[in-house]
């Protein structure tokens, strides 16, 4: 299904705005003012999203900026979601899209979760015919990358 990016992302990026949960993280949003059609199920998606912006919120401090940026290059979208969080260890960075996989145990036990997240994400990610990746630097923060296949077709209501 087609759908425009820019507001499938504005919806989420609310929704986690809203949330008292997450009162103390600054959402910024770099979005391009005009629509972004890619193709996508709707559902699939929504989990991408919420998997790589709750783990930018998990491994952030109170206060920490969460910027999510869409970018449309020529033959594909870039949508990013950055922190200012613990970052990740150079040498763990090639694990953590594998199935349960988690950098330091001790912490990740204290902050809960299994280690699927990124393992869906990146299942989905590619199922959609996109790609995801990873730049970190320990102590400074995060940004998680997935691109999707730029859909020049017709935008449907969603
Ligand atoms: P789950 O998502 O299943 O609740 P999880 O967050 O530990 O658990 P993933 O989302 O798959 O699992 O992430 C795998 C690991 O990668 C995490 O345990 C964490 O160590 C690291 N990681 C992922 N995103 C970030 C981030 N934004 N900042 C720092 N570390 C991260
Ligand atoms: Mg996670």
């Amino acid at each position: 299904k087609t759908l425009d990016l820019v507001t499938f992302a504005n919806q989420i990026v609310d929704r986690f705005e809203m949330s008292t949960k997450h009162a103390s993280i600054q959402f910024k949003r770099k979005f391009p003012n005009k629509p972004v059609k890619v193709q996508a199920d709707h559902d699939k998606l929504t989990q991408v999203f919420d998997n790589t912006i709750s783990n930018a919120i998990k491994y952030s401090p109170e206060g920490g900026a969460v910027v999510c940026t869409i970018k449309q290059e020529a033959h594909r979208v870039v949508v990013s979601v950055r922190d200012e969080g613990v970052g990740i260890p150079k040498e763990n960075i090639p694990y953590i899209f594998d199935r349960f996989y988690r950098v330091d145990k001790a912490r990740a036990r204290s902050l809960g979760g299994t280690g699927l997240g990124l393992a869906i994400a990146k299942e989905i990610v590619f199922a959609h015919g996109g790609s995801i990746w990873v730049s970190s630097d320990w102590g400074k923060g995060t940004t998680m990358f997935f691109s999707l296949p730029y859909d020049d077709g017709t935008v449907e209501e969603a």
